[in-house]
């Protein structure tokens, strides 16, 4: 989906002629240093970035969105198909769990007759069941900043879900969490990508957890794609290969 594509911030190449294709479905973990690129590209994905002119273009869902530095009308409709969830919980903090997962609703109603506490109540319910299917239901009414880290998450995804979302773009999901709910959201995002078909991409520290969780892994480093294949057979030996020996003081 991603074609050719450089994004320059003054002197530095975030990303250097990046061709990426992730079919829909797929689970791909995207891996490198820091400041090697991802969330510049994961940006440029959604169009919340834009690429340099006169480098290739990003398609998504096989919609251009984004060609000679400009974003396209069609990145409207591609946002919409995309759920994306962050480091630090892009939850409104002041609001309950349950009115954050329905403005995953908003794009969707016309007018957005959602702000004026119209919900239709097809959308309160399919809330509630994306909240229940995520395992937070019984906070549903707590303001999303007292919940934990591993709630408020669970809370993104569900808000992806209400959202109708097609694929999910996951930046460092679980930098935060402690082990036990990193091992969570992960299997929650492994179940909504095998059940549920939804293509993820998701950023990632651990280079075991993208093994263990994810079917193909593409490695960045300096914004160029170093690797790009299965994540069977990938071992720390192979990253050494890849990085060079500071692969380990580097993730
Ligand atoms: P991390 O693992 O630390 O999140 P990353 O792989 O996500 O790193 P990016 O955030 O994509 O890396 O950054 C890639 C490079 O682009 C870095 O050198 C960074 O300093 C630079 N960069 C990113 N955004 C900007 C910006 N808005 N202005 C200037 N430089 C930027
Ligand atoms: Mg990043």
């Amino acid at each position: 989906m991603a074609r050719d594509v450089s994004k320059t911030f003054g002197a530095r190449k975030a990303l250097d002629s990046v061709s990426v294709s992730v079919a829909e479905g797929e689970m791909v973990a995207l891996i490198g240093p820091s400041g090697s690129g991802k969330s510049t590209l994961l940006r440029s994905i959604t169009g919340l970035q834009s690429i340099d002119a006169g480098s290739g273009q990003i398609d998504v869902f096989g919609a251009c969105v984004q060609k000679n530095g400009r974003t396209t009308p069609a990145v409207r409709a591609a946002r919409q198909k995309l759920g994306m969830i962050f480091q630090q919980f892009n939850l409104v903090g002041r609001l309950s769990l349950f009115s954050n997962v329905m403005l995953g609703a908003l794009g969707r109603l016309p007018g957005w007759q959602g702000l004026f506490g119209a919900w239709p109540s097809a959308d309160k319910t399919k809330a509630m069941a994306a909240l229940h299917r995520v395992g937070v239901s019984d906070y549903a009414a707590q303001r999303a900043n007292t919940l934990s880290g591993g709630q408020q998450q669970r809370g993104a995804i569900a808000r992806a879900l209400v959202q109708g979302a097609k694929g999910i773009l996951a930046d460092e999901p679980v930098a935060s969490l402690d082990p036990v709910s990193a091992r969570k959201v992960m299997e929650l995002l492994v179940e909504l990508n095998k059940r549920d078909g939804m293509g993820v991409i998701v950023t990632l520290h651990q280079v075991d957890y993208a093994i263990r969780y994810c079917d193909r892994v593409i490695a960045l480093k300096m914004g160029k794609v170093v690797y790009d294949g299965p994540s069977t057979g990938l071992d720390t030996t192979r990253l050494i290969d890849i990085y060079g020996p500071e692969f380990e003081d580097a993730f």
